[in-house]
Order: structure tokens, then sequence, then C-alpha cells
């Protein structure tokens, strides 16, 4: 496992495929353990990296994870064939907000794709939520920029780390959802329905 692992961080950093940083992963991990968390649904699988060792984070955790772009996908299956994890990661070729989910509820939601679209990620999703359950979302530092938009010179970037902006300001002022923020990777946040106790 260790060696699939290296072999896939090494994947992504030659082929520029975004996976999520050490720090934040192993947050995610050790919080799977001691919650005993059993569901999980990922939005963003890219090459697998994070649904892998999600999975392997508990031995009744499973995970659903879905990705969009068709290399990344097939890359996915095969590095999750490889880990020996077939049964416990169900892997998803579609646009997230296609999916159709109906009889499902998660206890961990993350979102780890398009960042311009996660306010529409959370509010489709929070209806999969357990009682109890979390929506996990990481890069909200956005490699430093956000909270600096107005100094970002490309369109493009500005429009993209202004809407990561929004998305803080949503979690902020959110009435359904109490939300922790943590400095930890490129920035993750934990958002627990108010009302709920853990
Ligand atoms: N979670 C992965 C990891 O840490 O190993 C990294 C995911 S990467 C940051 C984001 C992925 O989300 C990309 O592979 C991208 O193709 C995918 N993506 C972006 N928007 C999506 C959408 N609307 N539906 C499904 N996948 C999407």
């Amino acid at each position: 496992m260790k060696e699939l692992i290296v072999e896939m961080e090494t994947y992504a950093k030659e082929k520029n495929v975004p996976i999520i940083e050490k720090d934040s992963i192993a947050f995610i991990m050790k919080y799977i353990k001691a919650n005993n968390i059993k569901n999980i649904l990922e939005i963003g699988s890219a090459i697998g990296y994070s649904a892998i060792l999600m999975a392997s984070s508990n031995q009744e955790t499973k995970v659903t994870t879905i990705e969009r772009d068709e290399e990344r996908y097939m890359e996915c299956l095969k590095n999750v064939k490889k880990s020996g994890l077939e049964k416990k990661i169900n892997v998803v070729f579609q646009d997230a907000l296609d999916v159709n989910l109906s009889d499902v509820s998660y206890d961990l939601i993350f979102i780890d794709a398009a960042k311009g679209q996660y306010t529409k990620f959370f509010e489709k999703f929070k209806y999969f939520l357990a009682p109890n359950g979390v929506i996990i979302t990481d890069n909200l530092k956005f490699h430093g920029y956000v909270g600096k938009s107005e100094k970002i010179e490309s369109k493009n970037l500005r429009s993209l780390v202004e809407k990561i902006e929004s998305y803080i300001t949503f979690l902020k002022e959110n009435e359904e959802f109490e939300t922790e923020f943590y400095d930890l990777g490129d920035g993750i946040s934990v958002s627990k329905r108010k009302n709920e106790s853990q």
C-alpha cells in the first residue's frame, strides 16, 4: 500500500494532477478513525489518492467517489484495483452536479472538486448527510490567494478566488450549519448541522 501511495504521489506531480496535501489527508483520516465514519461521499476523485487513504483508515469505511474527467477516472479505477480496496470504493464517472442519489446517506461528504462550484456542491449534497454527519471542504486557502483577490491580476484566477471567498462567507453565515476552519494543508473546513450533538 505504501508503495502505491508513493507511486500515486509521483504520478500526480509528473502529470500535474492536484491531490490533497499530506497534513489535510492526515487530519481527515484521524477524523474518520476518531468518529468511526462508515460511509463517505467524495466529490472529485482525481486518481483515487484521497479515496484510497480514506477507505483504508477504518475497517468498516466505504467510499463513493465521483470524477468527471475520463482519463483520471480510468487511472482511479486502476489504482483502486491495485490497492485491493475495490469492495470498499465505488468510483462513479459523472459530473457530480448531474449525479442522482437516492435513499443513501453519508457520515462524511468530502468536497474536493471544481472550486468555483463549492456552494452548489454543498447545497446539493447536504440532503444526503446522515444525522451528525459532516461536510469537509479542501483548498479554502487556495495556495494563499484567498483573502487577497483584489490584488490578483489574472481575471480567471481572481474570479475563482472570489468564488472561494464567497463560499467561505456562505459557510460563516450559514443558518443551518456550523463550520470550523483549520489552517492546515491548503485550508480545510468541517461543517456540522447546528442543533446536533456529536
Ligand atoms: N480528492 C483528490 C485527491 O486528493 O486525491 C483530488 C481531487 S482534484 C483536487 C479535483 C478533481 O475533481 C479533478 O480531478 C476534477 O476533474 C474533478 N472535478 C471537478 N469538478 C467536478 C465535477 N463537477 N464533478 C466531478 N468531478 C469534478
